[in-house]
């Protein structure tokens, strides 16, 4: 079998494909197929969760990614012990279905991405990426030490202290570890959250930049495979940003409607980016 080719990356939300293998899945059924438009949650970094939508018409229950080895022994999602992306095995989208809906192996599929909550998960992507560069930038004179810098030449504030991030329809959560090797890597924890109001205010005056300048968004393939690598890029007046990514996005900042970042402090080791994004009403 074939990695699945995927249409998503290009914000491809309806297609066809030809089933090339029904797989048992516990009560349900996983139907991979040789192409597809459908978003699967990344097993490993799940941070924006799978398309919802139909197969010939029958409701998803889930997307998922499948590694298939030399044998055909699938494995599924979090059961996926391989290397991500290791050329040992095949890389596919797994429609996860009731086992009454699956269809023939070899039959032609109608594959329809919900369009609406794709659109909000893609706003909310592109939002939490933006939020984490401004942030970037406006924490830069917090560092003491050389660190790793991102597209536009900051300190990756983002890429090093990232813990988990977590996509919702038109919102985003990216909780963020403060703890002892940030400080290690000189990092000024106590002056971040000295003035959280300010950096918040900071952050929010920053987008609005890149937002006026009508900053494009763009989604770099490597490929048409699912394994295929990936980058977010997102070009702002002073540079281009560049980020491995497997999610879905808006194509410029235009399109978030409205940006707006609040950030929470659970426990004195832990900051939490929440990005709200989208439509109000
Ligand atoms: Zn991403």
């Amino acid at each position: 079998m074939n990695s699945t080719i995927v249409d998503f990356p290009a914000g491809v939300v309806h297609g066809s494909g030809t089933v090339l293998q029904v797989v048992p899945l516990g009560e349900r059924v996983g139907v991979i197929t040789d192409r597809t438009p459908f978003h699967p949650v990344d097993p490993t970094w799940p941070d924006q969760p799978a398309d919802a939508g139909t197969l010939d018409g029958a409701t998803l229950l889930d997307c998922l990614v499948g590694a298939v080895a030399d044998d055909g022994t699938i494995t599924v999602d979090t059961d996926i012990t391989t290397r991500r992306g290791d050329p040992s095995h095949e890389w596919v989208v797994v429609h996860v279905l009731e086992p009454g809906s699956a269809p023939a192996v070899g039959a032609q599929v109608d594959l329809q991405v919900d369009a609406e909550r794709r659109a909000a998960l893609s706003r909310a992507h592109t939002g939490c990426h933006v939020s984490a560069l401004a942030l970037n930038a406006v924490v830069a004179g917090l560092w003491r030490k050389e660190v790793v810098t991102d597209g536009i030449g900051n300190p990756d504030f983002d890429r090093i202290a990232l813990a988990e991030s977590r996509m919702t329809p038109d919102a985003a959560r990216d909780t963020y570890r403060l703890g002892k090797s940030l400080r290690k890597k000189g990092f000024d924890t106590a002056a971040l959250l000295s003035d959280l109001d300010g950096i918040r205010e900071q952050v929010s005056a920053q987008v609005a930049q890149w937002t006026a300048a009508d900053a494009s968004v763009e989604i770099e393939v490597s490929g048409p495979h699912l394994a295929d690598l990936r980058n977010w890029c997102c070009h702002v007046p002073q540079g281009t940003f560049r980020i491995p990514c497997g999610g879905t996005h808006v194509t410029s900042l235009r399109e978030l409607g409205s940006w707006s970042v609040d950030y929470e402090q659970p426990d004195e080791h832990t900051l939490v980016a929440v990005t709200k994004v989208g439509y109000p009403g």
